[in-house]
């Protein structure tokens, strides 16, 4: 019994500044008929007030507490071990660490040391944050995208390029929170209090979205409105988000 459906957004639910074909729709009346709806996206500097306005300008029903990202769900295990954080990452995984109730201090004062996206990324910040990672600082990275899709059709170093340079330099693997681990599906299912076998699980790219609902026990679903074009024998899936409300009428 499906009680709440999972999205990932890019590719899922949007391309751009673009609804998806039938993601406005077929969310809405997801909606209708009773499912709990969350998004769940690796960015890790995005605020969910944010996504939400983007969302809510493309036709797309959401609300702030519908959105997890990696910055969000790596917050929430930082502040259940530790106090003191070092962040490597834009405005937004700093804004997720306070709001978590971490406080943000020097890397060679931390207890913990996270990696996401970060613009301002340069050699000093390399050798601090994998100094204090060598000096016994937990580290999480939020995920571990290496790129992104640019606009005109190029691609951007995603946090998992910079996270590669941190291992590299620190001699050190991360603990990883964000798709294809179960971690974000497992916080969105304690919040919304249902188990993952209750959620169905949508996104456009096999071996993060996928892989991730696996991970989490959730029923994974693709849809084509992204990167993938095709569907894998054994996999559901369908061309839009509309097949998931044929999905669900009929089981
Ligand atoms: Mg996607």
């Amino acid at each position: 019994m499906i009680r709440a459906i999972f999205l990932d957004l890019d590719g899922t639910v949007y391309r751009g500044s673009e609804a998806c074909p039938d993601a406005a729709d077929s969310i809405a009346e997801f909606i209708r008929r009773g499912f709990a709806v969350r998004y769940i996206t690796n960015n890790s500097g995005a605020r969910p007030e944010s996504v939400r306005a983007k969302l809510v300008r493309m036709g797309v029903p959401s609300q702030p507490d519908w959105v997890v990202t990696s910055g969000m769900a790596a917050a929430k295990e930082i502040a259940h071990s530790f106090h003191k954080v070092g962040v490597v990452g834009n405005p937004g995984l700093m804004e997720s660490m306070i709001e978590a109730g971490l406080t943000i201090v020097p890397y060679c004062d931390a207890e913990a040391v996270v990696v996401g996206l970060c613009f301002e990324f340069d050699f000093t910040i390399l050798q601090e944050a994998s100094d204090a990672i060598r000096n016994g600082a937990v580290f999480y990275a939020t995920n571990l995208d290496k790129t992104y899709p640019y606009d005109g059709g190029r691609f951007a170093p995603g946090a998992g390029s910079l996270i590669a340079a941190v291992v590299a330099a620190s001699g050190v693997d991360p603990i990883v929170v964000g798709k294809p681990q179960p971690t974000m599906a497992w916080q969105a299912c304690d919040e919304l209090g249902v188990e993952p076998r209750e959620v169905l699980f949508v996104g456009d790219r096999i071996e993060t979205d996928l892989d991730c609902a696996l991970a989490a026990g959730c029923l994974p679903w693709l849809v084509l409105t992204g990167v993938s074009s095709e569907i894998p024998d054994g996999v559901l899936g369908s061309e839009t988000l509309a097949g998931v409300l044929d999905y669900l009428e009929n089981s």
